[in-house]
């Protein structure tokens, strides 16, 4: 591709294909919820860091880093996004299960954090929490009458004689018979253990219920009825749920408004249907690709990503899908260079930073931080995989000559310079030398929330700023019509 017709970056002028410009209102606009008054819980800032102490004085796990998001009332708010992005503990922590580093989790003017005493025990009332497995939640040693009255009896809940007829109602609720209360939870199928569950989130009467995985350890068939009867007790008893799952279709199936997560953050979030119709986000496209016959607008491929997502003891200093994003923006003096090369440039970029923060052996941990050189490893190797040369060396692929490199001039001298960092065993300085020559606006700054639709749809994506072709549009290009 000539320097002429690549793609540009900052388009000026053009209109998105989802409409976040006049959404959003320009960068950095804030996302009103039209709906924010109907918010059982509101969630502002929310950060879960945890400081294990660990030897040499390791950052801490940023599981949840700076969410803000509202749970409407009567509503399914269901929670994506791939296994450890933090899902579970965001779930916990709204809760109170866990211990917020920080910001806020509000319900009723109360801030979630700060309850102790009445006011947390009626929290802990209102609020509470399905859990995955069935099997490890359900203690054996007591039967199931037991085990759905623990919570009545916890909060001191009427006469003994009414909770136990409050128990023989929430079996009979959940589709049990009055001759469980007797039986243990070994004695039932994975189903009907979920029954169990549910039945003692149920007992105390709450308004709102964390469902966390709830029926991803049941079988397909038995997956459907439990997600019937939480449709059904939903319906019946008014009940809020924040539900948890790494399956989309059964978020699809069962939730109004879905939340995208992604390394601790939320990415986009806004009606179910609109979201898999036309996902605004890079990442949310990305995911939504993998369920069968989904593909979106002009997208016929599914999007494979690059590697893992990054350490959450490390993400990424701008945007937290940096590492991986097929849209990302590229600075605009290398605006000319072939989509193939700027995304092996990333990925080298990728490689020096993960090496940067693998979880090395102490002895070379040790090493790094006394500033001793250690092993290149296979770097020369690496790069002459990516642009077919040898760092220091001519050519090693076929029709990739020295007259026709992937990469020339300053981009090449760029990475030699990174190449010979990486020898002398300071990756950090090979990533710092990629990132000053190569680093785009994406990996500088973490992206607002932009509006990019109605009903307090929200994407947090820099290309959601006016100038920027869209994720859409960007993706549509190198996924739709193979182009890029
Ligand atoms: S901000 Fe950049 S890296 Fe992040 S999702 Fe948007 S385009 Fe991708």
């Amino acid at each position: 591709m000539s320097r002429s017709d690549a793609p540009t970056e900052r388009d000026e002028g053009e209109e998105s294909d989802d409409g976040s410009r006049s959404a959003a209102g320009g960068a950095g606009s804030a996302a009103p919820d039209p709906h924010a008054d109907d918010a059982i819980v509101e969630v502002r800032d929310l950060r879960t860091y945890y400081d294990d102490d660990g030897f040499l004085g390791d950052d801490p796990v940023k599981a949840v880093d700076g969410v803000s998001f509202d749970i409407r009332r009567g509503e399914t708010l269901g929670l994506v996004g791939e296994s450890g992005c933090g899902k579970t503990t965001l779930g916990r922590t709204v809760l109170g299960l866990e211990e917020a580093t920080g910001g806020e989790v509000v319900s009723e003017g109360r801030d979630v954090a700060s309850l102790s005493g009445r006011e947390l025990r009626e929290w802990q009332r209102d609020a509470q929490m399905v859990f995955q497995d069935p099997e490890a939640s359900l203690n054996d040693r007591m039967t199931v009458g037991e085990i759905v009255r623990e919570p009545l009896d916890a909060h001191d809940w009427g006469t003994p004689g009414e909770r136990r007829d409050r128990v023989f109602e929430l079996l009979d609720l959940v589709g049990l018979i009055e001759e469980h209360y007797y039986r243990y939870p070994h004695q039932f199928s994975g189903g009907q253990r979920q029954r169990v569950g549910i039945a003692r989130a149920l007992a105390l009467e709450p308004e709102f219920l964390v469902l966390d995985e709830p029926v991803s350890a049941l079988d397909v068939s038995v997956q459907a009825r439990v997600i019937n009867l939480l449709e059904d007790l939903q319906d019946e008893l008014g009940l809020t749920y924040l539900f948890i799952a790494h399956d989309l279709s059964v978020v699809r199936h069962i939730a109004d408004r879905v939340a995208v997560m992604y390394l601790g953050d939320v990415v986009e979030l806004g009606e179910t249907e609109a979201v898999y119709a036309d996902p605004a986000h890079p990442y949310t496209r990305s995911l939504l690709s993998a369920i069968p016959g989904s593909h979106t607008g002009t997208d016929r491929d599914r999007v494979t990503l690059r590697g893992t997502p990054p350490s959450p003891r490390d993400p990424p200093e701008g945007c937290r899908f940096a590492t991986r994003c097929p849209a990302k923006i590229r600075p605009d003096e290398f605006a000319h260079l072939s989509g193939t090369a700027w995304e092996r440039l990333d990925a080298l970029h990728t490689v020096f930073r993960e090496r940067t923060n693998a979880e090395t052996g102490i002895a070379e941990r040790l090493k790094r931080r006394l500033g001793l050189a250690v092993a290149a490893d296979d770097i020369d190797e690496v790069v002459a995989d990516l642009f077919g040369w040898h760092p220091g060396g001519g050519s090693t692929a076929e029709g990739l000559g020295p007259d026709e490199p992937l990469l020339s001039g300053e981009a090449r001298a760029a990475v030699e310079s990174a190449v010979n960092a990486a020898r002398r065993g300071d990756d950090a300085e090979a990533t710092a030398i990629l990132t000053d020559a190569f680093g785009s606006v994406c990996d500088e700054r973490r992206p607002e929330e932009h509006r990019v639709g109605d009903d307090g749809r929200t994407s947090a994506c820099v290309r959601h700023d006016s100038g920027y072709e869209s994720p859409g549009t960007v993706m549509a290009r190198r996924y739709g019509r193979g182009d890029d």
